[in-house]
Order: C-alpha cells, then sequence, then structure tokens
C-alpha cells in the first residue's frame, strides 16, 4: 500500500494536488475537512458537535478527528492505498496514526509538505470566500485564525515525520501542473 499525507496550511492546495495524486496512483483521498463537512450536512452527532467549532475557525478536538478517520478508512477496506488531507492536524493525533492505521496492516509511507508563501496563501483563501459557500473560509478575521492555529498547532506535526525519515517538501507558490509534477517526482522516489 502507498499512503501518503499530504501536508500544508489552508490554501496551500491540498485538496487540488490529492484528487490529482489519487487518480494518478488509484489512491484513496480521504479529507477529514470533507468528511466533517458531510457529517455536518447529515446532522449526525458528530456533525451537530463538531459545526461550532468549524463554522468558529477552531479545531475539532482530536477524539472526533480519530473518529472520523477510522469511519472514513472503514469505508475503503479495499484500497491500494491513501492520500490523507487534513489528518494528522496535532502531534497526538501522529502519533496514534500507526495504532489507526494497525488495523488495516500499514503505516504512513511519506508526508509530503506544500510550501507556500504565507501572502500567497491569504490572497488563495480570500478569492475562494468569494467563491465558495464554507462559513469558515467567508471571514478574513476567521481565515486569519486558521493560519495562526496552523502554525501554531499544526506546522510542528512536520518535525515528528522528519524525525521518522518520512519527510519531503516541495514548493507551492505555482502553477497546479508544476507543483503536481513535483510531487510526482517525490513519490517515485519512494514508490
Ligand atoms: P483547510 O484545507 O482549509 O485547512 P479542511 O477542509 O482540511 O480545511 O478542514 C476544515 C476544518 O475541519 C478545519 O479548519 C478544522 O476545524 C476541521 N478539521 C479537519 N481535520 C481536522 C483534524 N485532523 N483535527 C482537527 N480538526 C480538523
Amino acid at each position: 500500500m502507498l499512503n501518503i499525507i499530504l501536508f500544508g496550511p489552508p490554501g496551500s492546495g491540498k485538496g487540488t494536488q490529492s484528487k490529482k495524486i489519487t487518480e494518478k496512483y488509484n489512491l484513496v483521498h480521504i479529507s477529514t475537512g470533507d468528511a466533517l463537512r458531510n457529517a455536518i450536512i447529515k446532522k449526525t452527532s458528530l456533525g451537530i458537535e463538531a459545526q461550532k467549532l468549524i463554522d468558529d475557525g477552531n479545531y475539532v478536538t482530536d477524539e472526533m478527528a480519530i473518529e472520523i478517520i477510522k469511519e472514513e478508512l472503514d469505508n475503503h477496506e479495499c484500497a491500494n492505498g491513501f492520500v490523507f488531507d487534513g489528518f494528522p492536524r496535532t502531534t497526538f493525533q501522529a502519533e496514534q496514526f500507526p495504532e489507526i492505521l494497525f488495523k488495516f496492516g500499514t503505516n504512513v509511507n511519506l508526508m509530503i509538505s506544500i510550501v507556500v508563501d504565507e501572502n500567497i496563501l491569504i490572497e488563495r483563501l480570500l478569492n475562494r470566500a468569494k467563491e465558495c459557500d464554507r462559513p469558515d473560509d467567508r471571514e478574513e478575521e476567521i481565515i486569519y485564525k486558521r493560519l495562526e492555529i496552523y502554525n501554531e498547532t499544526t506546522a510542528c506535526v512536520k518535525d515528528y515525520y522528519k524525525s521518522l525519515g518520512k519527510y519531503e517538501s516541495i514548493e507551492g507558490n505555482g502553477e497546479i501542473d508544476g507543483i503536481f509534477d513535483k510531487i510526482c517526482t517525490v513519490i517515485e522516489k519512494y514508490n
């Protein structure tokens, strides 16, 4: 199995690139953000609990994030491998991940970090705000808050994978296809 964590701040293009990677390498895309938004639409008990946190730009609890990733994995037992987008977002989630994946006889192969200049991130997020109906993308203040939480809580998760020798970073400022080529080069080095 090939299991890749696509890592980066909000607006770094994880969602766009995840889709391209899963198509090319025949993997399953697991986005905890998408899964949580589905739970909110379906009004599951987890969705109801998550909604206020997410709308305000906060993270859901580690327990909630772990519950949602387990559900997603259970739904795709026959996959060739996964692209994880939005998980792990805390060091605790990263530490729990081997145990979560053990049930499937697999582990994370590689974290690929998409590095984007902060001014470009902000520009992209403000543009996304105009086009989309995500409440957490609508207000500038919430966008800044999410970037701050990312820098405080999530950016350090890369150190966990660096220490395991499972970390690569690519520059993600340019065009979608150029960034995708760089990601493929990294994947092929490991695969
Ligand atoms: P973005 O790509 O803009 O970072 P996502 O769609 O990945 O946003 O996630 C949206 C929201 O869902 C996050 O801001 C957070 O509130 C919640 N969320 C998603 N994954 C996790 C996680 N692993 N841990 C905690 N909260 C999460």
